[in-house]
């Protein structure tokens, strides 16, 4: 039966509930007439219609709930996939520790970092994290003064001894986790900056030490002596500022190359800090100079003694590379706060004494004095004229006669140099030449002479004079120079100067540095046909065998000995012996500087026929040379 037309909702199952007549609790009443049932039934359910309506929102709810429940469950299995896969896998290293510094927990990255294949690994091994990682202990308690006054540091470096030995650099962003006052824990993270540390190890390598060496440069000890100079101002103190530099440097490296002179600079560098000892500042400030700064002096005698003690020290023979060889050395010293009271004005004054130390006999210490600073400015005056006196035409040559005494006929002639500077008058070479070697220009100034000296040699010959030798004086600068022996050869091909009538007078010191070089430039000289002289011979320390093997065609015995001939017993018996052994060798010999007569009686008796003096001549300018050859060989 279905109820019609009443319009009603009742729900489908209630219905059949009720069609079948099994609808739970609602029976029906026998004697109830079947249409009051229905109406029963109708108001029953009407009553129990809320209840049903609960139960499903009920139902709803817990349904929601659940979902709910889920989704988060969901969510939060999602984060920690993210969290775990982001601490698991992250490229720096994280990790707590625990108040009293056991790791708690780190990551894959820490682990691998501290030098461990895994954290477990790690957390096994490591039982003091700052002890472990930290080389220095120090800085993990100063790490952990800092957290407990700041509670985060970052960018703390550190060096980090890892469990394989490895020697690391980190940085690492720490805080600590504190419940009230009490740190329960530390955590952060540690990246790896072993290679900025490297590369920034190698820039400052770079910026402040000298490749060559290792010792510090320029900038680094400028720095420090800035630094000793505060230190010593406020103790205070004294302080010594000690500049050297080597002889003759730029010729060993042209001649023997870079790698030699890089040798050389590495035996150096390394005597003076085994002479000094650890502690003392020594740097290379560049080229062959090398500077010194002794702290808390208290006397200048110390000083001196040290600066003796470097000479020696470098003074001593090198031999390496199939060479052996010395060199020498000046020093300039300037003392705070005597000299100057910042480190700029005491490195320049250091210097200027050096400088001045070089212009007079090498090996010297000089301590710096204001009179040095005239002197620099007059060197400084006199590099600069020299530099245009070239161009300018101020340079001139003056020659010389030497004569042989048997027919008191002029032999030959040397070339002088002079200089006419515009204010300063007439200079002599003494004055000039170490200028010009020591700025170099006694290359350009020096081939200009050997051009002047063969030019007028032979316009003298073309004038219808008599051929003679004429001598030019050879820096030893210019002997080492690349391509002397070409140099040589085009100006005679140039002026067309006969080989022959060329001799190149060469100082004995001048020779026994760097044997080796000047052997083969001595014996292609000679293979010219160009004659060689040792000049000043007797004031260097020539060895006989040196002198066998050098081949040259005379030595020229220095004024210096001839002077006091024959009243000087020494400087006769000198002489007699320099005379005597050239005729063992071989060797012609003339004697320099014979001023009178004694002297030259002296000498003839002594079998020395030629002579060059103001006796004869004094060096004369060239018309008067001609006059001298034409009355000379008239007569
Ligand atoms: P030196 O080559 O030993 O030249 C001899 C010097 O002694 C010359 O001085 C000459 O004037 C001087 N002299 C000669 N006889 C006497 C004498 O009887 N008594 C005295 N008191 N002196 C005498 P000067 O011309 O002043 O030259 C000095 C030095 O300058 C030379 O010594 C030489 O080493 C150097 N020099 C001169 N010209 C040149 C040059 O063109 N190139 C180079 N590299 N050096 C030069
Ligand atoms: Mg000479
Ligand atoms: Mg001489």
């Amino acid at each position: 039966m279905r109820a019609m037309g009443t319009g009603s909702s009742v729900p489908r199952k209630a219905e059949a509930e009720l069609d079948s007549g099994t609808a739970g609790a609602i029976h029906k009443h026998d004697h109830e007439p079947a249409n009051a049932t229905l109406a029963r039934m109708f108001v029953e359910r009407r009553r129990r219609r809320p209840l049903e309506h609960a139960w499903h929102e009920a139902l709803d709810s817990v349904h929601q709930l659940l979902t709910r429940y889920e989704e988060t469950n969901h969510r939060l299995a999602e984060a920690e996939e993210i969290y775990r896969s982001l601490f698991e896998g992250a490229l720096v290293g994280i990790f707590r520790v625990s108040a009293d510094g056991r790791p708690l927990m780190v990551n894959e990255f820490m682990a691998k970092l501290v030098g461990y294949d895994d954290p477990e690994q790690m957390l096994a091994g490591v039982r003091h994290f700052g002890e472990h990682v930290f080389t220095d202990h120090s800085e993990w308690r100063d790490l952990m003064l800092r957290l407990q006054k700041n509670g985060v540091q970052y960018g703390f470096e550190a060096e980090m001894k890892a469990a394989d030995g490895a020697t690391k650099w980190v940085l690492l962003n720490i805080r600590s986790i504190q419940d009230g006052s009490r740190i329960v824990y530390y955590e952060g993270t540690a990246e790896d900056i072993t290679d900025r540390k490297l590369a920034e190890d190698r820039i400052r390598l770079i910026a402040y030490y000298d490749s060559v060496t290792g010792l510090p440069n320029r900038r680094l000890f400028e720095e420090r002596l800035a630094e000793s100079i505060t230190f010593a101002q406020s103790k205070n103190q004294r302080v010594a500022l000690l500049v050297l530099e080597l002889g003759r440097f730029k010729m060993i490296n042209d001649t023997f190359g870079k790698v030699f002179g890089d040798r050389l600079l590495q035996e150096i560098a390394q005597r003076i800090r085994t002479a000094l000892g650890e502690g003392i500042t020594i740097a290379r400030l560049g080229g062959a100079e090398f500077a010194i700064i002794l702290e808390d002096v208290k006397a200048l005698r110390e000083v001196q003694l040290l600066a003796q003690q470097m000479l020696a020290v470098i003074g001593a023979e090198f031999s390496f590379l199939g060479h052996s060889f010395n060199v020498s050395c000046t020093m300039g010293i300037s003392m705070f706060p005597e000299h100057g009271r910042d480190s700029h004005i005491l490195l320049e004054r250091a210097d200027a004494a050096m400088c001045s130390a070089k212009d007079q006999t090498a090996n010297d210490v000089q301590f710096y004095s204001e009179g040095i600073d005239t002197q620099i400015r007059v060197r400084l005056r006199l590099e600069n004229g020299l530099r245009l006196a070239l161009e300018r035409n101020e340079l001139f040559l003056v020659y010389q006669p030497q004569v042989d005494t048997r027919t008191g006929g002029i032999s030959g002639l040397e070339a002088l140099l002079r200089w006419q500077h515009p204010e300063m008058g007439l200079i002599p070479p003494n004055d000039f030449i170490a200028v010009a070697e020591s700025s170099g220009l006694i290359v350009p100034i020096g081939e200009w002479v050997l051009r002047t000296a063969c030019m007028q040699g032979r316009a003298w010959q073309d004038a219808g004079l008599p051929a003679i030798p004429i001598a030019v004086n050879v820096s030893a600068i210019q002997l080492r120079q690349q391509g002397f022996c070409e140099l040589i050869r085009s100006v005679l091909r140039e002026t067309g100067l006969d080989p022959k009538y060329l001799e190149l007078e060469l100082t004995e010191g001048l020779l026994m540095t760097n044997v080796d070089v000047v052997f083969t430039v001595i014996q292609e000289l000679r293979e010219l046909g160009v004659k060689l002289t040792i000049d000043d011979f007797g004031t260097g320390y020539s060895s006989l065998n040196y002198l066998r093997q050098f081949k040259v065609n005379r030595l020229k015995i220095d004024r210096s000995f001839v002077r006091e001939v024959p009243k000087n017993a020494d400087d006769a018996a000198i002489t007699t012996a320099i005379i005597n052994m050239a005729k063992a060798l071989n060797l012609d010999v003339l004697a320099e500087g014979v001023e009178n007569v004694e002297q030259l009686d002296f000498l003839r008796a002594q079998n020395c026929f030629e002579i060059q003096g103001y006796y004869f001549s004094k060096p004369m300018a060239v018309d008067q040379i001609a006059k001298k050859l034409r009355g000379s060989f008239a007569s």
